[in-house]
């Protein structure tokens, strides 16, 4: 049962419970880019992240990465363990594209020689800026050993995702996590995981199946998440 709204941004919801400690987390089937800037309403793409985001929980599950998911409760519903997010984001790349190529000159496409793993501080005045462990540590974000663990579980979920997704003919070529403190100071994996915060593109053509679709104006979202639910054999109402 969900209780009063706690917290709203922009791909999602977070509802009271009328258990403590957990929380409901719904998915909007809005689609927003640019920090807000492109804004669009797609019907049905809550009900896609949430499916797709309850399939990747389940096996990190499997795989002994602790999250926060509990369990899928509706078509874009799912119960979570409230936790107190660490305003850091984790971003796993194996290919360059996006910011990187900007930052650093790249190519879109370039294949990285292993996993590269960057920090980024939470904030949309300041646009995300890029962070090193020493500024999470001394600015209070997280401990060094938190960030050190942060680390370690993302290059570990990139490597399960990969394995989920490459004999599906997708290649995993970047994607961000947040992670957050449950009430017993266990750091869990939070968020979502979905097209909306992954590069996904089709091994074959090199199509995109992730959000850059509509950040670039490529064709239909609805159809890319929905290529990817189908290849992973995730079954939608
Ligand atoms: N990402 C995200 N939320 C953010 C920033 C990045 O979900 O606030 C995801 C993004 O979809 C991509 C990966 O993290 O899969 C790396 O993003 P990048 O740093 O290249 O930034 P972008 O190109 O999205 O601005």
């Amino acid at each position: 049962m969900k209780g009063a709204l706690l917290y709203e941004g922009k791909g999602k919801q977070l509802f009271a419970s009328e258990t403590e400690g957990e929380l409901i987390q719904v998915f909007k089937d809005d689609a927003t880019a640019f920090d807000g800037e492109k804004h669009d309403v797609i019907a049905g793409k809550g009900e896609l992240n949430c499916a797709i985001s309850t399939y990747f929980f389940e096996r990190l599950h499997e795989a002994g990465v602790a999250t926060h998911f509990v369990r899928r409760e509706g078509p874009r519903e799912m119960r979570v363990r409230r936790l107190d997010m660490i305003p850091v984001e984790v971003v796993v790349r194996n290919v360059a594209a996006g910011s990187i190529c900007k930052r650093l000159g790249l190519e879109e496409g370039l294949e990285l020689p292993r996993p590269l793993t960057e920090l980024f501080y939470k904030s949309d005045e300041l646009h995300d800026p890029m962070i090193n462990a020493e500024h999470a540590e001394i600015f209070g974000w997280a401990r060094a050993g938190e960030i050190a663990f942060m680390r370690e579980t993302a290059r570990k979920v990139n490597a399960v995702l990969r394995e989920l997704l490459e004999p599906r003919g997708i290649r995993l070529i970047d994607f961000k996590l947040e992670f957050g403190r449950s009430a017993g100071g266990e750091i869990l994996l939070g968020d979502e995981i979905t097209p909306d915060g992954c590069r996904l593109w089709d091994a074959g053509s090199g199509r995109k199946l992730d959000k850059d679709v509509f950040r670039r104006d490529l064709g239909g979202l609805s159809e890319a998440y929905h290529e990817v639910a189908h290849r992973l054999g995730i079954a939608l109402s």
